[in-house]
This record gives C-alpha cells, sequence and structure tokens, in this order.
C-alpha cells in the first residue's frame, strides 16, 4: 500500500509548487478568504499553509489521508461543472507519503482543536490542542523517503520560483481571496481579496501593467468573458503574462492564446504576447477535460464559438483606445 502510494505520489507531486497547488486549492474549497504560504529552501524543507476555512471534523481526521476516501467529485467528467477545486481524493494521501505532514485544523462547532502528523503514510501522533479554526498544514523534507526523486528538485531559488508564480495565478484567479506569500521570512505577495480583479494585478504585477489595463467585455451563445488586457506598452516577450481561467480554474489552451495574440497583433509593432486577465465562463457540457495526475488537458466541443468569442472581445476592447 506504502510503496502504490509512493509511485503514485510521484506522478501527482512533483515538486513544492504541487503541493502548495494542491493545498491551496483544499483550502479554497473549504471556504477560506484568507490564506497565508510560507515557504523555506524553496519548500523542499518547509512549507506551511494556513487558512480560515472550514477545519475539519475530528471523525474525518485519518480518513482524508486515506487515496480516494473523500473525493468530492467521483467522475471527471463533473470537474468543471462544480465549483470545488478537488476532485480526486488523493492530493493529502500523496503529499503524507513523501514528505513529514503535520496538520492542525479546528471546525467552527468543535470545543477544541486537533494537532495531527503523519509522515511517509504513517500515522505518528493525534492529540486535542487549542486553536482557532481553520485549517494550518505544515509539509516538511519532501522526498525524505525517496531520495531518487528529491534528486529531480532544482535549486531552492528556481522551486520557490515556480511557487511565486503559482501564487501570482491564484491571486487574479480568486479575487475574492486574500493572499499572502512569504519566502525565506520575507513577505513577497500580499493582495486585498477585495473582489477587484484591477485592484489585485497592480498587487500581483506593479503599476505598470496595472495603470494600462483595458476592459475586455463580451457574451455570446451562453458564453462569457470579462477581465482584463494591458495596452500593447507593457506587453511581454513571452507567453507567461497571458492569464486565463476557464470557470475559476487556470488552464493552458492553445486555441486560446492563439484567437488573444490574433486579435492583439494589429495593434502592436513590437511585441507578440499581451498581458492579459481574462476569466471565461463557459457551460460544462460544452468542455471536454481530459485528466491526467499531472496536468488538465481541454477541448472544446464549441471550440469556433470560443475562439470567436475571444478574438472579438480582445479585439474591441483596444479598438479606438488611445495605445
Ligand atoms: P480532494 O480535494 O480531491 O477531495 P484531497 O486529498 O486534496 O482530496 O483532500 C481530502 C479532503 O480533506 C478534502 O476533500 C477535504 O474534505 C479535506 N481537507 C483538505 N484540506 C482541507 C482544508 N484546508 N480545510 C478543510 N478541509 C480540508
Ligand atoms: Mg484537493
Amino acid at each position: 500500500e506504502s510503496t502504490i502510494n509512493q509511485i503514485a505520489a510521484g506522478e501527482v507531486i512533483e515538486r513544492p509548487a504541487a503541493v502548495v497547488k494542491e493545498l491551496v486549492e483544499n483550502s479554497i474549497d473549504a471556504g477560506a478568504n484568507a490564506i497565508t504560504v510560507e515557504i523555506k529552501e524553496g519548500g523542499i524543507s518547509f512549507i506551511r499553509i494556513t487558512d480560515n476555512g472550514s477545519g475539519i471534523d475530528e471523525e474525518d481526521m485519518p480518513l482524508v489521508f486515506l487515496r480516494h476516501s473523500t473525493s468530492k467529485i467521483r467522475t471527471a467528467e463533473d470537474l468543471l461543472s462544480v465549483s470545488s477545486l478537488g476532485f480526486r481524493g488523493e492530493a493529502l494521501s500523496s503529499i503524507a507519503a513523501i514528505a513529514q505532514v503535520e496538520l492542525v485544523t479546528k471546525t467552527a462547532e468543535a470545543f477544541s482543536g486537533i494537532r495531527y502528523q503523519i509522515a511517509g503514510g504513517e500515522e505518528k501522533s493525534i492529540e486535542h490542542i487549542g486553536c482557532p479554526g481553520g485549517t494550518t498544514f505544515i509539509v516538511r523534507n519532501l522526498f525524505y523517503n525517496t531520495p531518487a526523486r528529491r534528486k529531480f528538485l532544482k535549486s531552492p531559488v528556481t522551486e520557490a520560483g515556480y511557487i511565486s508564480d503559482l501564487m501570482e495565478r491564484l491571486s487574479v484567479s480568486h479575487p475574492n481571496v486574500a493572499f499572502k506569500f512569504i519566502n525565506n521570512n520575507q513577505i513577497k505577495l500580499h493582495t486585498s481579496g477585495n473582489n477587484n480583479l484591477k485592484d489585485i494585478i497592480y498587487h500581483v504585477y506593479g503599476r505598470d501593467i496595472a495603470s494600462h489595463l483595458v476592459t475586455v467585455e463580451d457574451d455570446a451563445n451562453g458564453l462569457n468573458i470579462n477581465g482584463f488586457i494591458a495596452k500593447p506598452i507593457v506587453s511581454r516577450g513571452n507567453r507567461n503574462y497571458e492569464n486565463y481561467f476557464i470557470n475559476g480554474r487556470y488552464i493552458k489552451s492553445g486555441l486560446i492564446s492563439k484567437a488573444i495574440e490574433e486579435a492583439f497583433r494589429p495593434f502592436s509593432m513590437t511585441h507578440r504576447y499581451p498581458f492579459t486577465c481574462l476569466h471565461l465562463h463557459i457551460p460544462s457540457e460544452l468542455i471536454d477535460v481530459n485528466v491526467h495526475p499531472a496536468k488538465l488537458e481541454i477541448r472544446f466541443k464549441n471550440g469556433e464559438e470560443v475562439y470567436q468569442l475571444v478574438y472579438h472581445a480582445v479585439k474591441s476592447a483596444l479598438e479606438g483606445k488611445e495605445l
């Protein structure tokens, strides 16, 4: 059982950023609107995630670390139709199999909190303690029991960079959540969670981009797009600043990137890739999701409609503007 979990864990949890992604998504699913992520040594030796969400019931405690015992959704097809981000019910078991995990949690109803420790898939301790409502996960020494996997990690600086990129995407994909990111005792990011996307973009990407934003907004055939594109003057040399989210999920799509870039091209002499932050809402029955443990592939049943929506929304946002 433990070997199976370790092998499977390797597929899901490749690096510290994957731990952070899974734990933050759990916090969001638990209704948190304030989430603090603290890392040391690129997250390899230390990751702490604190949320003000629902907390975990005492009777659910050991269960949440069992594979598939708690899956919020059973079928991958439901993935984009439900509001919860978790669906496989395997993140916690995978993380607990390859690291030393400490969990402190309390629900609003419970008189006291619980502190639970698990390492290499083995329960180490469980006790009652006083603590505020919500959940804190500490993940120490990732891959401590699988040295071969640990060798594939990059330097702490590079791993911290992946986590920083992730925190930026999470911040703009969930503008209603206040995120704080602390790397080696330094606050790197702190968003207000005030649900004002422009404010959040300012916090995350700075004044230069935030002061050159143009609103993008359109509806067609039950599809909706809204968000911002930055004027060409602050465009970038690569696609890394093209952010878009479908039904709250960060994804990559060649089709959407192409629609953005084609619409943007006539307005920019120098750069091909704009900064964007676009939220798309697409009925889930129009999306084919192919779920692989490590990545999310997405295909549209109405690809042409999605392309046209994005293309025209971006084009008409820029048209007639002083750029
Ligand atoms: P999934 O998210 O797919 O259900 P996970 O292994 O990520 O599976 O999490 C297992 C379960 O643990 C969740 O379904 C949830 O019930 C509980 N859980 C995990 N993290 C939190 C949290 N931060 N707050 C409240 N409950 C949590
Ligand atoms: Mg999850």
